[in-house]
């Protein structure tokens, strides 16, 4: 076992603070990767406040970031895909029991016994995983992923969680030329989606409360843009969409955005609000409507969005921060403040006794 400087929340209240873990030694089919950048992801933040406090309750300490790229330190024995020296990215998983039908399909994100990054039982050390606001990881092999060589790489790490979250869905509903596609939201999720959805070669329409944002979001790649709390312009739209993704972490109207579907469209969530949502049933019954939710997306559809991100030259918007300003970042993404992700340069970590 080896320590590792790390920033944790002791509590929901308290903020993230320097603070030391312990990782294990690699097991023979381990790698150790040494972080280089984690992105700030709003489940970060969700978790470290517990606003998920039935599903997913908090333990603390919590050491947060599932959007990790590195370069790999040491490797195990039996370890075949990696070298010591290798670029690579770890997203929101890091185990799964590769022997139910979702782990045999490549589904591992539907596991009934996946391990997730932080904040999960850890099956090595007891106690809970601990994430990438963190100097190193140890993690399968399996579930390390591989970078493309053509990317900025502090635009990578959103794409271990951002990117997979949008483009999963995007393909899973069949997203492509001659759909009308709405995104909502344009976060950290939000942003990748348009880029996705317009690479994909669909209409996009990003719907936002944020006004200051329109021409990011025409430079991001959407057709048209919406601001969603101008009922006016919400009604143009009605009736018109094939497909909406719903980026939003804060409580909002659902009904809304089904109202913009056409007969036998789909408003999928992936974002997860503190709160529940309401839906009137006739916004469901009246066009045959869906609303669906997606989480995250498995080991071999993340690695083909990857690649198909090096095809395209795609990397999310980012804001660098030293890890002193982390808290200050949390602050800033409940405002909606950030163009679009924050991503840690975790050389600041060294700073830290
Ligand atoms: P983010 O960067 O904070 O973006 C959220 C966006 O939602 C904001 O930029 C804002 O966009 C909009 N918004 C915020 N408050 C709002 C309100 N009160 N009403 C309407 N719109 C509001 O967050 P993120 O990292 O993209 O994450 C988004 C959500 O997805 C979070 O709940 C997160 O936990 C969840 N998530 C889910 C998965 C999954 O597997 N399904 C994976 C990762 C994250 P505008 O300024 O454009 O309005
Ligand atoms: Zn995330």
């Amino acid at each position: 076992m080896s320590n590792a400087k790390a920033y944790s929340a002791a509590s929901p209240t308290s903020p993230l603070a320097s603070s030391t873990i312990v990782r294990r030694d690699p097991t023979p089919e381990d790698i150790q990767i040494e972080i280089l950048y984690c992105g700030i992801c709003h489940s970060d933040l969700h978790q470290v406040r517990n606003e998920w406090k039935d599903a997913a309750p908090t333990v603390y300490p919590c050491v947060p970031g599932h959007e990790i790229v590195g370069r790999v330190a040491k490797v195990g024995s039996a370890v075949t895909r990696f070298k010591v020296g290798d670029l690579a990215a770890v997203g929101c998983m890091v185990d799964s029991d590769g022997t139910c039908p979702e782990c045999k399909e490549g589904l591992e994100q539907f596991c009934p016994n996946f391990t997730l990054t932080y904040n999960w039982p850890d099956k090595h050390l007891g106690g809970v995983t601990y994430g990438g606001y963190s100097e190193s990881i140890v993690v399968r092999e399996k579930f390390a992923l591989k970078v493309p060589a053509n990317l900025d790489l502090a635009g990578v790490a959103p794409l271990l969680c951002a990117g997979i979250t949008t483009y999963s869905p995007l393909r899973h509903w069949g997203v492509g030329p001659g759909k009308k596609v709405g995104i909502v939201g344009l976060g950290g999720l939000g942003h990748m989606g348009v880029k996705f959805a317009h690479a994909m070669g669909a209409h996009v329409v990003v719907f936002t409360t944020s006004p200051g944002k329109k021409d990011d979001a025409f430079r991001l790649g959407a057709d048209e843009v919406v601001i969603s709390k101008n009922a006016g312009e919400m009604k143009q739209h009605a009736f018109s969409f094939d497909f909406i993704l719903d980026c939003v972490s804060a409580d909002h109207d659902i009904n809304a955005y089904l109202h913009l579907l056409k007969r036998d469209g789909h408003v999928v969530l992936v974002g997860a609000p503190e709160k529940p949502l309401q839906v009137a049933a006739f916004n469901l019954l009246f066009g045959r409507k869906s609303l669906s939710g997606s989480p995250i997306g498995g080991l071999k559809e993340t690695q083909e969005m990857l690649d198909f991100c090096g095809e395209k030259g795609i990397t999310s918007d980012i804001e660098l921060i030293p890890i002193q300003k982390v808290n200050e970042a949390y602050d800033r993404l409940l405002k909606s403040d950030v163009k679009y992700r924050f991503v840690i340069d975790m050389a600041s970590l060294k700073a830290e006794v």
